[in-house]
């Protein structure tokens, strides 16, 4: 590979215009009209507009990022995350038309895309998952696995992703109900609208290994993140290593996660996440074909740089380390800075940046295409910086986390980062005490 089309923005566009830069590939970014003037179109060594702001028009325009591909003489394209990353059917017109697609097969992707289909692979390679439905539910068959399962549910859409696309039921009187507005919202957000079910898991942790597989079955993990501190079922912050999570147990997760990994043969880095119980029982929930937005706390306690695994994995090259080489050494915690406003149900908060001044130090990553000046659109997912800190311990990058916050600037538009100063006090958090219910729980927020 020598050229790479990024087909995406924000943030995640400059982590991999970064990484191009350093290991030596020419990059071009393409970008919607509401992105001409961002910092990924302006750091990119070319840059390729291929759409209006609607996501439809540009970064979910297979055709239009096709045609940018060959128009610059790429010979491979990097989604990033969200957008096209997880479509197979993107990764096949790729690789029919000779394009490196840097992720997965479309078969691999297939396989584990769905999340339904996901479970049915993790029961094959014998990793638990949580009871519940096996493939979609019909309305018909609805009531009589309510039955089976018992009380609380998750209906979820197989299509779903991004916290989106999930109703918790409590009782046979919401069942009909939930099962309408929840298969109504699928197709409407993912044009999909399977359902399946799964039982309510009460207090569970999230949490999730990063693994990477290469073409020769090559397959090592990377250990876990810990990402149980949510919204709304999205990830607000991340850690690793997880407070909750004994040698033996990062064992028995790494090696479900492999086999899954291998079942389907999949080739790139990935994410297979979990829910672990207070009592160490755990079930697999879905696959993330992808990078994912959290990677960078992985990347800071086991020193791999995940892009040029990613990199060195899409040219057909072998991971150049074992798994006795990876090592976790400190504690990373990241924070996603979002433009919303907390005190107004988190709403998104677009407009003009008016100043904008990045933490720094010891420590502290920052990745952001903020600018003093530039204006949020109201068009795409809200999350302007990821301020991730790493110290030799859990309490000092804590600590070292609560003074980046303190020195982050951001005027204009309303943010997160109070929210995230609030969750870095609380007495449960700092134990490490928490669970996915925390922020509804400890904070009293919906
Ligand atoms: P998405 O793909 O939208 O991120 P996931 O299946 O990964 O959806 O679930 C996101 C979050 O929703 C989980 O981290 C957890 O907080 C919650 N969740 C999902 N399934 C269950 C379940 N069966 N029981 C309890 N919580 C769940």
């Amino acid at each position: 590979m020598k050229r790479i089309l990024i087909s995406n923005r924000g943030e995640i566009a400059l982590r991999l215009i970064r990484a191009f830069r350093e290991f030596g590939y020419f990059s071009v970014l393409a970008y919607s009209e509401a992105d001409r003037s961002s910092l990924p179109v302006k750091l990119s060594d070319a840059a390729i507009c291929i759409g209006p702001p609607s996501a439809k028009g540009s970064y979910l325009n297979i055709p239009a990022i096709i045609s940018a591909i060959e128009i610059t003489g790429c010979d491979a394209v990097h989604p990033g995350y969200g957008f096209l990353a997880e479509s197979p059917q993107f990764a096949r017109v790729c690789k029919d038309a000779g394009i490196i697609f840097i992720g997965p097969s479309p078969e691999a992707m297939e396989k584990v895309g769905d999340k339904s289909v996901a479970r049915s692979v993790a029961m094959s390679a014998g990793v638990p998952v949580v009871p519940g439905s096996t493939g979609f539910v019909s309305k018909e068959d609805l009531l009589r696995l309510a039955k089976e399962i018992g009380f609380p549910l998750i209906l979820k859409a197989s299509a779903g992703g991004g916290g989106k696309g999930m109703r918790i039921v409590q009782s046979f009187k919401e069942l009909d109900d939930s099962f309408d507005t929840a298969s109504n919202e699928a197709l409407t957000a993912f044009g999909n609208s399977n359902l399946y079910l799964e039982k309510y898991v009460s207090e569970p942790r999230h949490i999730e290994i990063q693994f990477a597989r290469d073409k020769f079955g090559n397959c090592i993990s990377l250990f876990e993140r810990e990402c149980s501190i949510q919204r709304k079922h999205q990830k607000l912050i991340e850690e690793s290593p997880s407070c909750a999570i004994s040698p033996k147990l990062r064992k028995v997760l790494s090696d479900s996660a492999l086999a899954i990994a291998n079942q389907v043969g999949y080739v790139g880095v990935g994410t297979a996440e979990f829910l672990v119980t207070p009592e160490e029982m755990f079930y697999f929930i879905e696959i993330n074909a992808r990078i994912q937005v959290e990677h960078p706390v992985t990347e800071m306690v086991t020193g791999v740089d995940l892009v040029e695994l990613q990199l060195i994995i899409a040219e057909d090259r072998p991971i150049p380390f074992s798994q006795e080489d990876v090592k976790i050494t400190g504690h990373a915690i990241e924070c996603r800075i979002n433009a919303e406003d907390p005190r107004n149900n988190f709403c998104p908060s677009p407009g003009r940046v008016d100043q904008y001044i990045p933490p720094g130090g010891p420590g502290i990553r920052c990745d952001s295409h903020l600018y003093s000046g530039f204006k949020v659109v109201p068009y795409y997912d809200s999350l302007i910086a990821k301020v991730i800190s790493y110290a030799p311990t859990r309490e000092r990058a804590i600590n070292r986390m609560e003074r980046a916050l303190y020195e982050m600037t951001i005027e204009g538009i309303s943010t997160t980062i109070d929210f995230h100063r609030e969750v870095l006090k609380n007495a449960f958090f700092r134990k490490g005490d928490y669970y996915t219910n925390f922020v509804q729980r400890r904070m009293g927020i919906k």
